[in-house]
């Protein structure tokens, strides 16, 4: 018997707001959020303006204000992150530009205090407690990949041979048709196994590039987590998979201050962010052609997007005034798509 705990889950794309508090040393005063309300309403001011027409409303599943904890983010993300071990394919990212907390949400801050865990090691501990729950009926298998996608090359960060050898997308086809990078895959069977392997990630992240926080702002990072379980009495084989997306910074790059590589990586990010705006607007419309070979990232993530996959964004937001342009227009990405 496989459960079913997402029933209540209405609709295949959910869109949850986080807006990150203000930094020690930023003026608190000075915020373009004016309000957010109970039900997944925000209303955005602009401080250009006026009036009534200095406002612009919106509405999301959810949206999580500055005082919200990882705990509480985590706890709405559950039910979909436990579909996985039900058969299902679910995909979540964080978008927004950098600096907007989608590593903080995703990663978290410090991944030595538990308390400050971000999504993908909360979901993966909670998978890891819910199958040991379940061994008497079903006996569940986890494994990881983590790749990086920077420049449209995809590349595996769990990878020992450091050559930064570049991937084909898939040459692996599991049985039941879902594509999988050709990266490592790595058999995990508890939270420390990940979290040895995240480091790992983490690491082979840095490498080459100039500071991490540079480097990761500008490349989509991908934590796959995939599932197998048998049933028991049955035999009977279910296979789900949790994508764990850490986007590239959305902020638009100044064509006339960019030049050289700094101008290409900006071409990539625009090309491969706008490619999964597209892809998630065809599944909303309900579209019969959802463009996923336009960028390597929808490639990557075509199997927990579409179908009977769960999508759930994260709409980062910085609070402040000087970030008002750059949040509407992360907010108009939102509004396409949901
Ligand atoms: P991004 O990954 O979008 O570039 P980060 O996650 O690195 O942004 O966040 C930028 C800064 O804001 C970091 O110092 C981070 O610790 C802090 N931050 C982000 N979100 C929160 C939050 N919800 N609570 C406290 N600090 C946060
Ligand atoms: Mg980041």
């Amino acid at each position: 018997k496989l459960y079913n705990e997402v029933q209540d889950l209405k609709g295949n794309i959910r869109v949850y707001c986080r807006i990150r508090p203000f930094l020690p040393g930023q003026n608190q005063n000075r915020t373009a959020i004016e309000y957010i309300g109970e039900n997944g309403e925000l209303d955005v001011v602009n401080p250009l303006k006026q009036g009534k027409d200095s406002h612009r409303l919106f509405k999301f599943s959810k949206v999580f204000s500055p005082a919200a904890t990882q705990e509480e983010v985590f706890l709405d993300t559950q039910p979909l992150i436990r579909s996985v071990l039900d058969g299902y394919n679910v995909c979540i990212f964080a978008y927004g530009q950098t600096g907007s907390g989608k590593t903080y949400t995703m990663t978290g801050p410090n991944i030595s205090s538990k308390e400050d865990w971000g999504v993908n090691y909360r979901a993966l501990n909670d998978l890891f407690h819910l199958s040991q729950s379940r061994k008497n009926t079903i006996a569940y298998e986890v494994s990881v990949q983590m790749v990086e996608i920077y420049n449209e090359r995809v590349r595996d960060l769990l990878s020992f041979d450091t050559s930064q050898k570049r991937l084909g997308i898939w040459n692996t086809s599991l049985p039941n048709g879902f594509a999988v990078p050709d990266a490592s895959i790595h058999p995990v069977t508890s939270t420390a196994d990940v979290l040895e392997l995240m480091n790992i990630g983490l690491m082979n992240r840095a490498v080459g590039a100039t500071a991490l926080n540079e480097r990761s702002s500008r490349s989509h990072s991908v934590l796959t987590v995939h599932i197998r379980g048998v049933d028991l009495e049955t035999d009977a084989v279910l296979r789900g998979s949790l994508h764990l997306v850490d986007l590239a910074g959305s902020e638009r790059v100044d064509r006339s201050e960019a030049t050289g590589d700094r101008l290409r990586e900006a071409q990539h990010i625009n090309k491969s962010l706008s490619a999964l705006g597209d892809v998630i607007f065809a599944l909303a419309q309900k579209s019969p052609h959802v463009p996923y070979r336009n960028s390597k990232l929808t490639q990557v993530l075509q199997s927990s997007l579409g179908g009977q996959a769960k999508t759930l964004m994260f709409v980062q937001l910085n609070p402040d005034v000087e970030s008002y342009f750059e949040t509407i227009s992360t907010l108009k990405f939102a509004e396409r798509v949901s």
